[in-house]
């Protein structure tokens, strides 16, 4: 069974270790190498990233 797909961290394209941060956006998903880049990429993207819990307060 060779189903091991090699991911790239969607933030600095290292390779993604199995276990690596995943964030689910829709249909797609995105992978990090480290909780780092998962970080950055959610501060860059504020806004498109499901916010955590942070979002409860504001009402538009
Ligand atoms: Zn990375």
């Amino acid at each position: 069974m060779s189903k091991t797909k090699e991911l790239a961290c969607d933030l600095c394209s290292l390779p993604v270790p199995p276990q690596g941060p995943h964030l689910v956006l829709g249909d797609r998903e995105l992978v990090f190498c480290c909780e780092g880049c998962q970080g950055i990429w959610r501060m860059l993207n504020q806004g498109a990233a499901p916010a955590p819990a942070d979002n409860k307060g504001r009402s538009s």
